[in-house]
């Protein structure tokens, strides 16, 4: 474990933009964690899991330490249930797949969302109608200023839409070293409620699905929907899917008579933030190598020499006209750092 000086993160993120990290190391175990911290006098470090959400817009001036911590355990079982373990460095698809080759449930639907476990609850990863949030059992993760070992609960962790407590008060105030979830063993609660994985399933003649056919389908859909980063640099989804309250959305939807929604149970409605900024008409558009991809408007992209500051100016310029044209602030979802 040696802390490494002017290092490039272009090959740390997966919009490939060019930083440079003053110091870098890269961690294996929590207790080498808690030693960098013990032996670090320059400021709060940075986390760097798999730079997956991340966009360094800025110059880096902060010790980067990448977290490697794997280790993927089931540490016990109980009727139908099973409580699994990842390290915060481990890739959370590796872990998913893992977790199916021991026929365990409940993480299908987040088949081959790139980052690490120990990033999955910091905006409490979710996709294809489930959320981290519904699997999660409790965390471990090493206050940044102490070294100190802490546990956090599902309460404590206080999930939300692409939300949690990681990303408001303590944010970057931790760096969350494991990650424990309750999976299902037998009688699996599939979700094939979103439209497409429904479509798939059905087109394969698959009536039972099991969760391997649910993970498959996920892979093969999301395979055709999203810009691979290692082809086409992104973040995936850029922006959140605003939430609206009711009678907003009705002085909308006059103007807008064919806007897509979805209720919520709070009584609001949540919008497509793809939808709005394809309106906005700047879907497939470019501003040198930063773009608005054209199969997604929801994901910006790195066409080649675009720097983070370039796609941070283009996400500017999205939620000025997105606001101008319906009234409607697109809060972004990745990190800008
Ligand atoms: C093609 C593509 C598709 C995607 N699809 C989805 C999707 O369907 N659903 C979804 O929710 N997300 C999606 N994402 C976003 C991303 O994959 C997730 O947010 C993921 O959890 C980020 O993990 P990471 O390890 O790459 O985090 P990073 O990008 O490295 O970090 C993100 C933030 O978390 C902090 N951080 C990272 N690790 C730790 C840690 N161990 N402890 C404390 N802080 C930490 C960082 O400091 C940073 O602020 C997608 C991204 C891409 C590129």
């Amino acid at each position: 474990m040696k802390i490494r000086e002017n290092v490039s993160l272009k090959p740390y993120n997966t919009f490939g933009v060019e930083a440079t990290a003053p110091h870098f190391v890269e961690i294996h175990s929590t207790e080498e964690l808690q030693q960098i911290l013990r032996q670090w006098q320059g400021g709060k470090p940075f986390i760097l899991g798999g730079g997956s959400n991340i966009l360094l817009a800025g110059e880096m001036r902060r010790l980067v330490i990448k977290n490697s911590i794997k280790e993927k355990a089931i540490t016990a079982r109980k009727g139908d249930k099973a409580w699994v373990s990842a390290g915060g460095g481990e890739n959370w698809h590796e872990f998913v797949r893992w977790c199916l080759e021991h026929e365990l449930g409940g993480i299908e639907n987040l088949s081959l969302i790139p980052g690490t476990a120990g990033a999955a609850p910091i905006q409490n990863i979710g996709a294809y109608g489930c959320e981290l949030s519904e699997v999660f059992h409790m965390l471990e993760a090493v206050e940044l200023d102490t070294g100190a070992l802490h546990s956090f609960g599902r309460e404590a962790c206080r999930f939300g839409y692409r939300d949690s407590i990681f990303k408001q008060e303590l944010k970057g105030q931790y760096c969350i070293t494991r990650v424990s979830l309750e999976l299902s063993t037998a009688h699996h609660q599939l979700n094939t409620s979103y439209g497409a994985i429904r479509q798939m399933l059905a087109g394969q003649g698959i009536g039972a699905p099991t969760i391997h056919d649910v993970s498959r389908a996920v892979v093969a859909i999301r395979s055709s929907k999203l810009p691979d980063p290692e082809v086409l640099g992104n973040s995936g989804s850029f922006f959140k899917n605003p939430e609206l309250p009711y009678r907003q959305f009705e002085g909308l939807q006059q103007e807008y008579k064919d806007m897509p929604y979805y209720p919520l149970d709070n009584g609001g409605v949540k919008l497509p933030a793809g939808w709005l900024i394809e309106q906005a008409g700047w879907k497939g558009k470019r501003l040198g190598d930063a773009g608005c991809y054209e199969k997604q408007a929801l994901v910006l992209v790195n066409h080649g020499k675009a720097s983070g500051r370039d796609i941070f100016e283009l996400a500017q310029r999205i939620q000025d006209d997105v606001q101008e044209k319906f009234g409607i602030w697109l809060e972004m979802e990745v990190n800008v750092v």
